[in-house]
């Protein structure tokens, strides 16, 4: 059902509701700067209870600034020339950022499955930044559905770097006014409610609200070719059309991620995520639970 115009668009993927207080911790813990200021935090949570749940979706899933270089595994062994080709364009983002994906079959931090089923797992998706260090280690944390070699290049171009984009910790941050209003409110509550699990409160909050409004971290401006823009099943539009958003990295993609993670830097010094970045400390913990 989401291949309306054999197109299918990326879905949103988020942690199951247990785990989203403490991979929030652990966000910040791993880039302190995933906090989001306290008078935007304010602004968010006005009019509304600030429970754990709540501040923890308005924390940001990036990876330090001193650079990303993750280990990339394959759930259901592809040939290599396939794993060598979805690492190339992962690897497209380290044109103007220090970043990082080299393929491994120990212990990998991406793991990449092409599963069609069953429908929560199904599609294009990736779980955001550091939110993958939450996952499961038999579990994917990338989803590229039916790839083979036979994919167009194109493809390649839309889905697989755009799902890297979400491992990078960049959301669909370039939500419009104009793609919002193409968007069947009814029809988008029920369904995030079936795939995600979201209350109609976060379907409206992550889905029906355009960037103007729910803009808390400041991007710098909209860009609608932006490989992060973004996508929307047919399913759920007003037209019965899917909105496929930006079709490859483009230059202020490029720019914004340079600036997130820039070269210049520290060479060698790139995030390597040990076990320690991973324990709870009681106090940050304590903070954020009710
Ligand atoms: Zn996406």
């Amino acid at each position: 059902m989401r291949k309306t115009q054999n197109v299918i668009v990326c879905t949103p993927k988020s942690l199951p509701d247990h785990k989203i207080v403490d991979a929030a911790a652990v966000a910040v813990r791993i880039n302190p700067a995933n906090q989001p200021a306290s008078h935007l935090m304010a602004q968010a949570l006005a009019g509304a209870p600030p429970t754990p749940a709540r501040i923890a979706l308005l924390v940001a899933k990036r990876w330090p600034s001193a650079g990303v270089h993750l280990t990339v595994g394959f759930l259901d062994n592809p040939a290599s020339d396939l794993r060598k080709r979805i690492l190339l364009h992962m690897n497209a983002w380290a044109k103007t950022a220090n970043v990082k994906f080299t393929e491994t079959k120990t212990d990998p931090q991406v793991r990449i499955s092409r599963l069609d089923a069953p429908p929560e797992m199904s599609g294009y998706w990736s779980y955001v930044g550091t939110e993958i260090l939450s996952i499961e280690k038999d579990q994917p944390t990338l989803n590229l559905e039916g790839f083979t070699m036979q994919t167009s290049e194109g493809e390649f171009h839309r889905v697989v770097r755009h799902e890297t984009g979400h491992t990078l910790g960049f959301p669909h941050e370039h939500m419009r006014k104009e793609l919002v209003n193409l968007i069947d409110a009814k029809k988008a509550i029920a369904y995030f409610g079936a795939t995600q699990g979201w209350s109609e409160a976060e379907v409206r909050q992550q889905v029906l609200t355009p960037l103007e409004e729910a803009s808390l971290l400041g991007t710098a401006h909209a860009d609608p070719r932006s490989i992060m823009c973004y996508q929307i099943p047919g399913t759920i539009t007003k037209s019965g059309q899917p909105i496929i958003g930006g079709l490859d990295i483009d230059k202020f993609d490029f720019a914004f991620a340079g600036s997130v993670y820039p070269k210049s830097v520290a060479k060698g010094a790139a995030l390597r995520v040990r076990p320690h970045d991973l324990k709870r400390p009681t106090s940050k913990k304590s903070n954020l639970r009710k």
